[in-house]
């Protein structure tokens, strides 16, 4: 998640900080989720269906843009200056071509509303923004490497920006603006039952995950958040598509339950999440209950892991809390918790001079190897053709049964809408991951095997 100087863009007067970031027919599925016209064939895999892990649907009014600006300003200048140290690191791509175009690439996105996000990302995939008649990816099916894609699962993850914020005394309207994150998830609800009525052979299958920071709410609350979305949640992909297409039979004043529908959870520590907060029962008490939770029902994790994004915490509290070694004490207790750490846990802050830090990346590698249910992504990362050339080199390098376990590990993501800081749209991303210099097997894999074994295996 790279916000920062995007916001600090789009909110212009802070220029000097961004030289420095028709009613369903109803399809019916099987297990193994494979479509043909509107029916499910049997015996089929799920092979055929790509599968986007991370992405985001925010509209303008979910993220906490108030709380991070009260944070950048009062962070003072030690971390804003290891923040442009690090931003040096990518001016060519970012910062100077950070435009007054780019913002409104952004933004044409994000003042969608979230229905309004699918399909526009539908319609990209099929050529419809293309001025330079580049061919469609989405036809009769999406074309990636050499695989043929009947479906498309998007999981978007929902974040939890309730947190609680300081009042900016020296400002009029003084009142910090409310960010509930039930408000973000009926967004989210509605905007799903929005693509399913708006396009009944469309290709999306779309799974959020609930977004929680357990130390916003009493345990009682995190319980019931947990129960209430996920609560019946299955590994069974046909399940999930019953809820997924039942949606098209709710009218747009019916209220969502979204039961059977959310795939995950999302967390994200920047936002003043501590995954494993010792010495505090009462806060131990709600992350063991989500831990417990989400392991006995195999439902998937991804937490934010790059020092980059959004932050209303302290830079160095944020660090801590993000990095893949503090996790270490929750897979101790929870071997076989299924989590993915984002971002391949690229690390952008480092000194004047110095190498990048590869630490968190290694220590990823390290969990892939020794945990099961250890993942990673390479979301918004793969906006650079090059992350592909450095990712084989490294994998390359990996003595063999390293290799192979990562091999099995790396999931595809693109950290849409907020990548657009760095490609200009969806269909460009997949179009780097398309022509990069990965295997053909090597992408089935990243898009499709791994990311089905994540969401609905065991
Ligand atoms: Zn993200």
């Amino acid at each position: 998640m790279q916000f920062f100087s995007a916001w600090l863009c789009a909110l212009g007067g802070f220029g000097f900080l961004v030289v420095a970031k028709g009613r369903a027919k109803i399809s019916v599925l099987n297990n193994t989720g494979k479509i043909e016209g509107n029916k499910m064939a049997t015996n089929s895999s799920q092979h055929d269906t790509f599968f986007d892990i991370h992405c985001h649907a925010f509209n303008m009014a979910h993220p906490a843009l108030f709380s991070f600006l009260e944070n950048v300003r009062k962070s003072g200048t030690g971390d804003i200056l290891k923040e442009m140290i690090s931003i040096t690191d990518f001016l060519p791509s970012r910062s100077l071509s950070m435009t007054r175009r780019h913002v409104l690439n952004l933004l044409a996105v994000m003042e969608n509303d979230v229905g309004g996000m699918f399909l526009l990302l539908e319609d990209d995939l099929a050529g419809a923004f293309r001025k330079d008649g580049g061919p469609p990816f989405l036809t009769d099916v999406l074309r990636i490497g050499e695989h043929d894609y009947e479906r498309i699962i998007l999981t978007p993850l929902i974040m939890d920006f309730n947190t609680p914020t300081v009042k900016a005394d020296e400002i009029y309207y003084d009142r910090p603006p409310e960010k509930p994150l039930q408000k973000q998830i009926n967004d989210t609800l509605d905007g799903i039952r929005h693509y399913v009525r708006e396009r009944p052979r469309g290709k999306l299958e779309i799974y959020p995950f609930l977004g929680i920071n357990p130390a916003n709410y009493s345990l009682d609350e995190v319980r019931k958040l947990l129960n209430d979305y996920l609560g019946l949640h299955s590994i069974s992909r046909h399940l999930f598509y019953k809820a997924f297409s039942a949606l098209s039979q709710l009218d747009f004043a019916e209220k969502i339950s979204g039961k059977g529908l959310f795939a995950g959870v999302k967390l994200y520590p920047p936002l003043g999440f501590d995954p494993w907060p010792e010495g505090q029962p009462e806060e131990m008490a709600k992350v063991h209950y989500l831990y417990d939770f989400c392991q006995k029902k195999s439902i998937p994790i991804t937490t934010h892991c790059d020092d980059q994004g959004y932050r209303t915490i302290p830079l160095a509290l944020s660090q801590e809390w993000t990095s893949p070694r503090h996790w270490r004490k929750v897979l101790h207790h929870y071997p076989q918790l299924k989590i993915n750490f984002a971002h391949l846990g690229r690390q952008y802050l480092r000194k004047f001079g110095s190498r990048r830090d590869m630490e968190w990346f290694n220590e990823i590698i390290d969990l892939c190897c020794e945990y099961d249910h250890v993942y990673t992504d390479f979301s918004f990362t793969g906006s650079n053709p090059e992350f592909y050339d450095h990712l084989v080199a490294t994998m390359n390098d990996m003595p063999t049964p390293q290799q192979d376990v990562l091999q099995k590990k790396i999931l595809f993501g693109s950290d849409f809408m907020i990548h657009l800081l760095d490609v200009e749209s969806y269909y460009d991303y997949i179009k780097i991951f398309h022509e990069s210099q990965l295997s053909s097997e090597l992408k089935h894999q990243f898009c499709s095997i791994n990311p089905a074994r994540f969401l609905f295996q065991k």
